[in-house]
């Protein structure tokens, strides 16, 4: 994944406890004012509710066998002879340094971009039963699209997405590594390097599923399975992934495809129970630069706000008037999430059971839009449109007035609000503060004040805005998603059970090019404890263990897809 949102902690336990105690009197105050507000039949309706086990909320789906399965495949998977050839394939692949850096040139330019074709020549050589049964295809030279055509053309062919490159490895850190970044080395649990978990450990291991597919069951798809992957998602696809889905679409149309899957989050225990997170959306993103110019001068003559002065009021007022509060949009994945949480969450109090449950009504939304960073913190920030100030720089010297200062400001638009609204709140700070020192002001190109001899604002985007991605429905295709990954951790590992839930990606995956090919997108990597490893930093890694369980649930989704025959 390109950046990852890490959750906040905040507070001493004794605090937190204390203002634990002062909010659930409250939410009792607030659910007893809220109840005779919705009305006797609301509360009748949550009797009846409670009474039938809150049937349809997070429901869950049974487990997926393939039609043939046999038990003794744990067996294959569980071979010590077979993690060891896993261990080399994906070693192999990690000691590959496909690093995409901030500043590469445009291809057959940039010299560091010819490492890609090193890693071409390593799958190929490596997977030579996927090579020679799926059509290998390069799309604007390095990405790959790999087509396993199905034999029944009615069915829509399903997509497993990865991406080849890794997030740089900055020099000054390498001498951190425990084994040096780019190893692969395997320590007898976890493989260590870059790129092992984010993300070559989805694309190799897409590659193994199949393989087994071909060479240990001679399976022959009913229906089309393509590989993208994708070369410079980590920094931000402008060769990559952009280029490669219109390219699929141009093949085979809109929303044409049965399913997409792509890297995500996996499996976590939360709440005593183990939820399997299945990205269902991704948050917005906005990147807005705001350029102050104001007249120069001499430092002994200044006006009473200079620009930094007044780009400093902009930040101030951003922070203290333009937080947003949680967005509790039942559409959205965060909804579902919580609604889980609140059926299945072993060790949540019946209090807080009782609020997730019941998300949709209003004083709950009130009680949550007030206190949910309180109540929930590790969710609050999924759930609000967040704002960061990154950047201020401005003036050039001690002793004279800047003339040009800027401020960047990073936005992650939730479910429930927009990119409009968020750039109308955005500029209504920023016009009451052009209006208050009486600067112009432009915007996204428009002329919004005049500039005056005072100087003027300029708003523009350092890269697009992005709309929250589609939320992908919870449906059939889900539920067949669902039994595989039970089958995976419930058969194969012997978890006591897993509740697959909807969630929501913080950050955005390759996928956001690809929201016209399916409305079936799901972001997710059939692993646990991905928390406790290390993306993008030192010491990044994958215990091996939990990439086999990922090789076992993408041949298992395969299969269980290709009886599907509804879409
Ligand atoms: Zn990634």
């Amino acid at each position: 994944m390109a950046t990852k949102a890490s959750p906040s902690k905040k507070g001493s336990s004794t605090k937190k406890g204390g203002k634990l105690v002062s909010t659930v009197a409250l939410f009792i105050g607030v659910l007893a004012v809220g109840l005779y507000w919705v009305g006797i039949d609301s509360i009748v309706n949550g009797i009846n509710l409670a009474l039938s086990g809150y049937s349809g909320v997070c429901d869950q789906y049974p487990i997926a066998k393939p039609e043939g399965f046999n038990d003794s495949e744990f067996d294959y998977f569980n071979d010590p002879k077979y993690l060891q050839r896993s261990v080399e394939l994906l070693g192999g692949a990690v000691r590959i340094p496909t690093e995409t850096h901030d500043d590469m040139g445009p291809l057959g330019e940039d010299s560091r971009w010819a490492v890609f074709d090193e890693f071409h020549k390593y799958l190929k050589e490596s997977f030579p039963s996927i090579y020679s049964k799926f059509k290998v295809e390069t799309v604007n030279t390095y990405n790959l699209l790999l087509t396993w055509e199905g034999s029944n053309k009615d069915l829509k062919p399903i997509l497993y997405m990865s991406h080849q490159d890794v997030v740089t490895v900055p020099p000054d850190t390498w001498t951190q590594w425990t084994h040096p970044p780019f190893s692969g080395h395997f320590d007898g649990t976890f493989l260590h390097g870059r790129g092992s978990l984010d993300c070559k450990n989805n694309l190799i291991g897409i590659l193994e599923a199949l393989t087994y597919l071909i060479e240990e069951l001679d399976f022959k798809p009913q229906r089309t399975v393509l590989l993208a992957f994708g070369f410079d998602e980590e920094i931000s696809g402008p060769y990559g992934a952009s280029q490669l889905a219109p390219f699929i679409e141009k093949r085979y149309g809109r929303d044409s495809l049965a399913l997409i899957l792509d890297e995500g989050d996996g499996i976590h225990e939360l709440a005593g129970t183990f939820f399997a997170h299945v990205a269902t959306s991704e948050k917005g993103f906005a990147n807005i630069r705001l350029e102050l110019h104001t007249p120069g001068g001499h430092s002994s003559v200044p006006p009473d706000h200079t620009g930094v002065g007044i780009l400093s009021e902009v930040v101030t007022d951003l922070e203290n008037k333009n937080l947003q509060k949680p967005v509790i949009d039942m559409e959205s994945p965060m909804a579902s999430h919580l609604q889980c949480a609140g059926k299945h969450g072993k060790s949540l109090s019946l209090i807080v059971k009782s609020i997730l449950l019941h998300l949709d009504l209003k004083p709950i939304k009130l009680l949550l839009r007030w206190k949910m960073k309180e109540l929930f913190s590790l969710v609050a920030y999924l759930m609000t449109t967040t704002q960061a100030n990154d950047v201020i720089v401005g003036g050039a010297k001690a002793n004279a007035l800047p003339e040009y200062s800027y401020l960047y400001t990073n936005y992650r638009v939730a479910n429930g609000d927009t990119l409009e609204a968020l750039n109308e709140r955005y500029l209504k700070i920023v016009t009451g503060v052009a209006k208050k020192h009486g600067v112009g002001l432009y915007a996204f190109g428009e002329q919004l004040i005049a500039p005056t001899k005072a100087g003027y604002f300029n708003v523009t985007n350092l890269q697009p805005q992005l709309s929250p991605a589609p939320v992908s429905p919870k449906n059939d295709v889900f539920g067949k998603l669902a039994g595989a990954v039970r089958l995976t951790f419930e058969e194969f590992q012997s978890y006591p059970s897993i509740i697959v839930t909807p969630s929501l990606m913080p950050a955005n995956t390759d996928t956001k090019f690809y929201w016209q090919l399916s409305q079936n997108i799901y972001r997710f990597a059939a692993m646990s404890g991905m928390w406790e490893t290390k993306i993008h930093a030192v010491d990044e890694r994958v215990e091996m263990k939990e990439h086999i369980n990922f090789i076992f649930f993408i041949q298992t989704l395969t299969r269980v897809m290709d009886t599907y025959t509804e879409i």
